[in-house]
């Protein structure tokens, strides 16, 4: 691999490393034609069945016959080495199966999605030989369907904090506890479970839990807001006994195994969110033609042309990171996680503001179970709180940022050795003499590279790139200085620079993607994108020029305040009667 260099972290230094985007990935035709035949074959079983989806969601539950299609289709075979029976899909083709999917069904999408992006994830990362010989087969036909099991009762976002158990016994290990929202639960027969084994340090460690095992069992369909044909329940187990062959990965390291298959997985997410948004630009068009107001269809008014402009520019720019992340896996870059946080973060948000105002086109018939806008928008909630929410995934992007920045002190002292290790605690601890040296040490504040790469065409818009790259280090380089080790407590500050690293690689990657589009076909052919990378390229100055303006300039100690005064009261203090 000629270069490992994350872009973002890059680029929070000053440095554009445009090899790492340029040009943007493309499938090979071989890969193209299998793809084509599994999309195709989706469209034929899952096109017109909008009435059995909207019963399945009614019910709460994803009949038999329909898990039977899925396993016709080789739905649960996508990532599966063709050698254990698999289809062997790479991640864009992966992510680009799911958003067919997604197209048609967030029920569907999310239950091959939890199978393959999470569920056996971990057996294709780290099983053994022996282990992938065992399950993948069974895995590949949907004779046994996977599960993630992570979440706890007390343990959401601090994944950590995790009390399942695994005792040794012997060779064996004795697993007991319970966890909480496991998608496919009901449904699954292969459970990677994560449980703190009783060895030094009380460590995770991921196993392989199967239903036939004494003592697992799950509990009923949850009750859900969306997503209500999917299967989630409980997954509990009662002094479960595993073989010592059934550990995933090394003994004590089950965190980094857990947060590797989250990694890996976001691009199936980012797929599924796409599709779901070119589903409703697709109905929100044909209703905004159809609906006649005031003598016109809705379509010719201005504000309904704000809305679908916007959406497209969205889809467009979430399609060109997704694909971009799932390049970077396939490329092999092994440094790929805060890009891939930035993905999840950036297509789960769009599709909300789609959905939102798809419905808003729509009109009373968006609010009405008849139609599926409102369907799609209660399916598309849960994408900003599972696999990472939004926030704790806009923390994880802000502070890998600061914690590189930090590394960089070549000539820092000692004492501050080893403190950047953990970029979320490592800031606590962060000297003073660290804090001063930063800026000269790692001579942020000003950019070091420029594209050379990009049409000359896109000149302008590269410009703005650049320019929002020194913003963006004179940000890192600002909100350390003003905040120093307590930056850890600064919440407000911390989102505030992830939103701009979260809006400077996706206009890195729209940039790539139209940069493409040129090369294939002529600055005539590509002048729709180059229209819309021109909206994306300005929003993304305004947002970026006022999140730096709020580093100085904000109300946050007053919104705190006002946050502390609701919480002390537990409510709203003020009323008119
Ligand atoms: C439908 C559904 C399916 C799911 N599927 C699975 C699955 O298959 N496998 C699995 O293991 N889990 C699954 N989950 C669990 C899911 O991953 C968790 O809900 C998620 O990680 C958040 O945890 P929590 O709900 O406990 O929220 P909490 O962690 O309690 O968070 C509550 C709020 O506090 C915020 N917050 C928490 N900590 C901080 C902080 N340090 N700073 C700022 N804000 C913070 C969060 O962002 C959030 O807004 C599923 C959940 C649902 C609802």
């Amino acid at each position: 691999m000629e270069n490992q260099t994350s872009f973002v972290r890059s680029l929070c230094m000053g440095d554009i490393e445009e090899n790492v985007i340029i040009p943007y990935p493309k499938l090979k035709d071989e890969e193209k034609e299998i793809l084509r035949s599994v999309i195709d074959s989706v469209d034929a079983t899952l096109k017109g069945r909008d009435a059995e989806f909207r019963k399945w969601d009614r019910e709460g539950e994803l009949p038999e016959s329909m898990l039977e299609e899925m396993r016709q289709l080789g739905l649960f075979s996508l990532i599966i080495p063709e050698e254990h029976g698999g289809i062997g899909m790479n991640s864009t083709s992966y992510s680009r199966t799911l958003q067919a999917l997604a197209k048609h069904d967030g029920s569907v999408a999310i239950t091959a999605g939890a199978h393959s992006s999470i569920g056996m994830r971990g057996l294709v990362l780290f099983g053994t030989p022996e282990q992938k010989a065992k399950y993948a087969p069974k895995l590949a036909t949907g004779e046994m369907i996977a599960a993630f099991c992570l979440t706890e009762p007390g343990a959401g976002s601090d994944a950590a904090a995790l009390r399942t158990k695994a005792v040794k016994d012997g060779d064996d290990w004795i697993i007991t506890g319970s966890k909480l929202w496991i998608t496919n639960g009901g449904i699954a027969d292969f459970f990677t479970v994560f449980a703190k084994t009783d060895t030094e340090g009380g460590q995770i460690t991921a196993f392989i839990v199967t239903r036939d095992m004494k003592g697992v069992s799950t509990g009923p369909h949850e009750d859900k807001m969306g997503l209500r044909a999917s299967s989630t329940t409980t997954v509990d187990m009662d002094q479960v006994r595993v073989p010592a062959a059934n550990v995933l990965g090394d003994v004590g390291k089950g965190f980094k195994v857990a947060m590797k298959i989250l990694n890996s997985g976001r691009t199936g997410l980012g797929g599924g969110s796409i599709g779901s948004m070119k589903s409703l630009i697709e109905m929100s068009t044909k209703q905004a033609k159809q609906r006649t107001q005031f003598d016109k269809p809705i379509a010719e008014f201005g504000l309904i042309k704000q809305k679908i402009g916007h959406m497209v520019v969205e889809c467009y720019a979430t399609e060109a990171v997704v694909n971009m992340v799932a390049g970077l896996v396939d490329q092999g870059y092994e440094d790929y996680a805060v890009e891939a946080a930035i993905s999840k973060v950036f297509a789960t948000e769009c599709l909300w503001r789609t959905a939102d105002e798809a419905l808003q086109v729509a009109g009373g018939n968006g609010y009405m179970c008849e139609f599926p806008y409102e369907r799609i928008v209660r399916n598309c909630r849960i994408n900003r709180i599972f696999e990472g929410t939004n926030d704790i995934l806009r923390l994880f992007i802000a502070l890998t940022a600061m914690n590189d920045v930090g590394k960089q002190l070549k000539d820092v002292s000692k004492s501050v050795e080893g403190i950047f290790s953990d970029p979320i605690k490592g800031f606590g601890v962060m000297s003073e003499y660290a804090k001063k040296r930063l800026t000269s040490a790692t001579g942020i504040g000003g950019a070091k590279k420029k594209f050379t790469k990009l049409n000359p065409a896109l000149k302008d818009q590269a410009a703005i790139f650049e320019e929002a790259t020194r913003d963006l280090a004179a940000a890192a380089d600002r909100i350390l200085r003003k905040h120093g080790k307590d930056i850890i407590n600064k919440q407000f500050a911390t989102k505030r620079l992830a939103d701009i690293i979260i809006d400077l690689y996706v206009l890195g990657c729209v940039l790539s993607r139209v940069n493409t589009s040129i090369e294939d076909n002529g600055l005539e052919g590509a002048a729709k994108e180059i229209e819309i990378l021109n909206v994306f390229a300005g929003q993304t100055r305004r947002r970026i020029k006022g999140n730096f303006g709020k580093i100085d300039d904000n109300d946050d100690d007053l919104i705190t305040s006002l946050a502390d005064h609701a919480l002390e009261h537990e409510g709203f203090k003020w009323d008119n009667l």
